[in-house]
């Protein structure tokens, strides 16, 4: 495995940068991960070759760039396992495709009374266009809790999720927690009710393979920019029937059928949701991404690889005093999230203290915080792993965590 990580960390030309006159240790990933040099070529090449607008005009160019753009959709409908290309939407991201959902089929199905169940581990894209959607509509949005383990209660999903429910809508991995959801359990009880499922897949491909069918899912988003991808391009999934059924979310060229003086009709999905002129450099980019994942990673390496890595930092963590990790404590039931306080120290001044070594973590609310006010705590470190990090690299952050909690407590020596 580590001459693979080697093979594969070559593919970064960024890993090689130094930060702070030190080696950077980038370790930000669940933010944003970096980008293989195989991707930029690829959306180089569009810029250099066919550059063209896509699903307009007959020239060559347009042509070509239809083509490819249109092949990559069929690339993602078999990377997550839908039925047909039709149900993949480009969009510019998982929180774009999280508001496509609650803006359209939120807005036709949901009436006051209804229920609205999300887990109080979303990130706020997956919180607030339901928040919003409730407040709107009078119907009442519902929390799935924690369990003592700090993972979803599935047992008090079983209560959440009745006939009242419409809507399910929860994350595959927690951005804070690193837990992996029993989506298909979740799907079943949501089904069983008449509900629909849809999940924030936004930390969750590109760890390990994703089946929207096997996994029951209704709705499913996610963003190129946490895969390996370029920024501002992401992927909504949904079931054709239901997308179908669903009224369109932006107007303009090339999502309609015809347009009169008086009225328009739709054109037929994807291009329904695919309003103006699309992010074709990103689903380029997206292509390679997916390809870079299956043919140069191995995507079931992955979770594998970074799941070897929580299991060596996750108890040396905890060996250092004073320091709180929150999720479950299992390596197997989680991905390479991991999320710390440190005694008193603000995760700011941590990350600072850190980035002096060119280790670069996240700082902050994580964009959940309904999540870490149940926590009880405002604000928490994250140092999230990915397939090109090291055991080198988890040690760098131990001593720097063991250096930082010495300065802070005695100052400079
Ligand atoms: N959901 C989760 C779980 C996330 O971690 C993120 C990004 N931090 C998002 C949604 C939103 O993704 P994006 O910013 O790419 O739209």
């Amino acid at each position: 495995m580590d001459k693979d990580i080697q093979r594969i960390r070559a593919e970064f030309p960024i890993l090689k940068k130094q930060v702070n006159n030190n080696l950077l240790v980038y370790l930000d990933n669940a933010a944003t991960t970096q980008m293989p040099q195989v991707v930029e070529e690829k959306i180089k090449s569009f810029d250099e070759n066919y550059r063209a607008n896509v699903h307009r005009g007959v020239h060559t160019l347009g042509l070509m760039a239809t083509e490819r753009y249109e092949n990559v959709r069929r690339q993602v409908k078999d990377f997550i396992g839908a039925k047909s290309s039709k149900e993949i939407i480009f969009t510019s991201g998982c929180t774009d495709s999280l508001n496509l959902i609650a803006a359209t089929y939120g807005e036709k199905n949901i009436k006051a009374g209804d229920d609205i169940v999300v887990s109080i581990m979303e990130h706020h894209s997956n919180l607030l266009p339901w928040q919003l959607l409730a407040h709107k509509k009078g119907a009442n949005l519902k929390y799935i809790e924690l369990n003592d383990h700090q993972e979803l209660d599935l047992k008090d999903a079983a209560q959440k999720i009745t006939s009242s429910t419409k809507i399910v809508a929860v994350t595959h991995v927690s951005n804070v927690l690193g837990c992996i959801n029993p989506i298909k359990e979740l799907a079943q009880l949501a089904h069983k009710n008449g509900a629909v499922i849809v999940v924030d897949g936004a930390q969750a491909v590109g760890h390990f393979e994703v089946d929207v069918r096997n996994l029951e899912a209704d709705f499913y988003a996610f963003s190129g920019h946490k895969i390996f991808g370029p920024d501002g391009i992401g992927v909504l999934y949904g079931k054709e029937q239901l997308l179908n059924e669903m009224p369109p979310y932006r107007l303009g060229g090339e999502m309609i059928a015809n347009v009169t003086r008086t009225g328009a009709t739709w054109a037929p999905v994807p291009q329904k949701f695919e309003a103006g002129t699309p992010n074709i450099e990103g689903v380029i980019g997206l292509g390679a991404t997916i390809d870079f994942l299956k043919d140069f990673c191995h995507i079931d390496q992955i979770k594998e690889h970074e799941q070897e890595l929580v299991e060596y930092i996750l108890p040396k963590l905890q060996s250092i005093n004073g320091l709180t990790v929150y999720g479950p404590q299992d390596p197997t039931k989680r991905i390479g999230v991991i999320s710390f306080n440190l005694d008193r120290i603000h995760p700011h001044d941590l990350a600072t203290a850190l980035d002096l070594e060119g280790i670069e973590i996240r700082a902050g609310h994580h964009c959940a915080q309904p999540l870490l006010q149940t926590l009880g705590v405002e604000v928490a470190a994250r140092a999230s792993f990915s397939i090109y990090n090291t055991k080198s690299e988890a040690n760098k952050l131990l001593s720097g965590l063991v250096d930082a909690k010495e300065f802070f407590k005695n100052g400079f020596k």
